[in-house]
């Protein structure tokens, strides 16, 4: 079968190495000439609204899919009316906007931090009426990695925010005061089946994901199931789905859904009988969706900016490495590793984890003592 991606990021990537076990063959439309996922697949080099490149590629495709939301809609659409693609388009038309995303969370009761639209900046003064500060600034489409956002400390803020996210339509919200920030992946096929990754501990800096950390029986994960499967059926959903949350006491807010594989379930590769790009090809293949018992605790570490030095990392037990084959650029997601636990104690794994963000420079998380919920303290408080 002909799997058709629209990208060649590193999500596009290991779809393509997961899906070599199934038999699938690749082709990514992406405009990026160094397209990390190429080597895997054929690579259709045009922009996304490339119509002959388009129509090429609906030709060859059994099935579409796409690795992130930053596609032009407009294409998804018009693939969508040719040829099979997964999540839908009418899926990607509301997680790629903020507002619609938040409208729809609270139509299906699911709580999320206060929030209002705002397309002008006396709307933004007249919204904060409501919404106390401090609160966040974010543009309703394009955003990611923290970018297109401006924190709202104080009521000279506003108009510096305003420019800053370039006065387009926007959201704002109030500031959450969460305990941890968590994801929960799951996959969903078109029969309405659905399976759940364990609940992912995540672990942010200047807006982008550091750490991602998956325990048994992380006491959240019951709760996070019936949240992501009230999505997931309420938008008859095909494939894989992240949805990223705050936990505040015992009660969990929705930040932000993501229609595709994730990078906080990365560590599935190593940790799940059948990982998240595996499942994700599956669910939009028709094919039946693999088992996910995951019985160890697994952690994620990002590479960010720079790769480290190979041989130290390979010294941890338990760690795999991933180079995307990216050029090492700040801020850029250029690999990462999983380490998982399943030969140790978890004390132990706490000090290979800590051993490893000092390898690959986050000092300040090894130096953390977050790593069992159980012995949840103030380190969890998020300080912007
Ligand atoms: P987002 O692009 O919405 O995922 O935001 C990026 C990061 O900013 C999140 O992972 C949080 O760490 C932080 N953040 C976003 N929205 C809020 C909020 N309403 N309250 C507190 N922190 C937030």
């Amino acid at each position: 079968m002909n799997i058709g991606v629209l990208g060649g990021g590193q999500l596009a990537q290991m779809m393509a190495q997961a899906g070599s076990s199934l038999g699938l063959s690749f082709m990514f439309l992406c405009p990026d000439s160094h397209a990390c996922a190429a080597p895997f697949g054929e690579h259709l080099c045009a922009p996304y609204d490339d119509k002959r490149a388009q129509k090429r590629f609906a030709k060859w495709a059994d099935v579409v899919t796409y690795e992130f939301e930053n596609i032009p809609l407009a294409v998804v659409e018009s693939l969508h009316q040719q040829i099979s693609l997964h999540p839908a388009s009418s899926v990607l038309s509301v997680a790629r906007d903020r507002l619609a995303e938040k409208l729809l969370f609270r139509a299906l009761g699911i709580p999320t931090a206060k929030f209002a639209p705002v397309d002008s900046l006396t709307k933004l003064i007249n919204a904060l009426e409501d919404i106390a500060l401090p609160a966040i600034l974010k543009k309703r489409t394009q955003g990611y990695d923290g970018k297109g956002q401006a924190l709202l400390r104080k009521s000279s803020d506003l108009s510096v925010a305003w420019e800053k996210v370039e006065k387009v339509p926007c959201i704002v919200e109030s500031m959450v005061a969460f305990r941890r920030e968590l994801s929960i992946i799951a996959a969903r096929n078109q029969k309405g089946e659905i399976v759940f990754y364990p609940v992912s501990e995540n672990h942010h800096r200047d807006g982008i994901l550091r750490l991602s950390i998956s325990r048994q029986d992380d006491p959240m994960q019951v709760r996070a199931e019936a949240k992501i499967r009230s999505i997931m059926d309420n938008l008859d959903y095909v494939g894989v789905m992240a949805l990223e949350l705050f936990q505040v006491e015992d009660q969990l807010f929705a930040n932000e859904l993501a229609p595709r594989v994730h990078n906080s379930g990365h560590g599935t590769i190593e940790a799940a009988e059948t990982s998240q790009f595996e499942n994700h090809l599956r669910a939009i293949c028709r094919f039946p969706l693999g088992k996910v018992s995951s019985t160890q605790t697994s952690a994620m570490v990002n590479l960010i900016g720079r790769l480290p030095v190979e041989a130290q990392i390979r010294k941890i037990p338990g760690a795999s490495l991933y180079f995307y084959g990216k050029v090492e650029r700040p801020g850029r997601k250029v690999g990462h590793v999983t380490l998982t636990g399943s030969d140790c104690s978890p004390e132990e794994f706490d000090l290979r984890l800590a051993a490893l963000l000092q390898l690959v420079g986050e000092s300040e998380l090894a130096g953390r003592q977050f790593f069992d919920f159980t012995r949840a303290n103030s380190h969890y408080l998020h300080q912007i």
